[in-house]
């Protein structure tokens, strides 16, 4: 009885043994293939890698932690007829750098000599607002408030006036802050103003906690003046954008199912979108001039 038992043991301890050791080897593989992963991480020009499409990368949403890989879709459509006039598909997860590309397209398509475009604050970048105004079009992008002293109740740059004609900011307290030099920020002259009377100012709490409230300004920032003039003037800008480029996006979502591209690969995402477009231009142009008056002016 007693060496029955102790050969049961035996078995049973070889029986863990080989369990352990095949969960070890498991264990050990798993970590050869994290690490590898994690070199092939490092080495990725943009940081990122997508296993279920390689060319789909992290977009960034105001959804808090939505995590959302996939495509950058950009449309310009034309406010008159709703048709979408020029198109891109790109896996950059921002828009800054999309507002020259996607105009100076427009531009072309429309055939004009000058066009006025509209474009959400996501796309607010002075380079890009920049090249717009080179290439003949004038842009209307909302300015993003990026400081954070309006919530804490201080003076935002809104609150300081800028006298074209003296090259002065006129502050809360009706002073001069003159031009001292000038720097550049990412390859972007930025000319600083400020003046040296802040530190007896009955207003400084509001307006600064270091010894002067320095104010900054792009050497082109007379164009987003003239936007935020233009937006002051008509606050509906906004809104006739929203009515406008939502509108063919919300119709194509709706055709696809709201769901994700049926294609992997950005080069098939491009065509699966252009056929998207294609199919929501010639519906639109249907409804706008019927099938007769469509086939009219396709042939003349
Ligand atoms: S702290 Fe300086 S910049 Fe601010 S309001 Fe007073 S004088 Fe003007």
């Amino acid at each position: 009885m007693v060496r029955i038992d102790r050969q049961e043991e035996g078995e049973a301890r070889a029986g863990k043994v080989e369990h352990l050791s095949g969960r070890y080897g498991r264990i050990r593989q798993e970590i050869a293939r994290l690490k590898e992963m994690d070199q092939a991480l490092a080495d990725a020009p943009d940081g990122q890698i997508s296993l279920t499409d390689p060319d789909a990368r992290a977009m960034a949403t105001s959804a808090r932690n939505s995590g959302l890989v996939g495509y950058n879709v950009q449309s310009a459509v034309d406010v008159e007829t709703h048709l979408i006039v020029a198109h891109e598909v790109t896996n950059q997860g921002f828009d800054r750098e999309q507002l020259s590309p996607m105009a100076i397209a427009a531009k072309a398509a429309l055939g004009r000599d000058e066009l006025h475009a509209i474009a959400d604050k996501g796309y607010f970048n002075g380079r890009e607002i920049l090249a717009c105004h080179e290439a003949g079009i004038t842009m209307t992008v909302p300015r993003p408030a990026t400081s954070g002293n309006a919530a804490k109740g201080m003076y935002v740059k809104a609150d300081f006036v800028y006298d074209a004609e003296r090259d002065v900011y006129v502050c809360p307290a009706g002073e001069d802050r003159t031009y001292r030099y000038t720097t550049e920020e990412r390859s972007i002259p930025i000319r600083r103003y400020w003046i040296n009377g802040c530190k007896t100012c009955p207003l400084r709490t509001n307006c600064t906690t270091g010894n002067e409230r320095r104010i900054s300004r792009w050497e082109r920032e007379d164009l987003v003046d003239d936007m935020d003039s233009r937006l002051g003037r008509d606050p509906d800008y906004m809104s006739l954008r929203r009515c406008t480029v939502e509108h063919p996006f919300g119709t194509i979502k709706a055709w696809m199912g709201g769901t994700h591209f049926l294609t992997r690969r950005l080069k098939n995402v491009r065509s699966e979108m252009a056929l998207n477009v294609l199919a929501y231009n010639i519906k639109r142009m249907v409804a706008l001039l019927g099938v007769r008056g469509l086939m009219r002016a396709m042939q003349g």
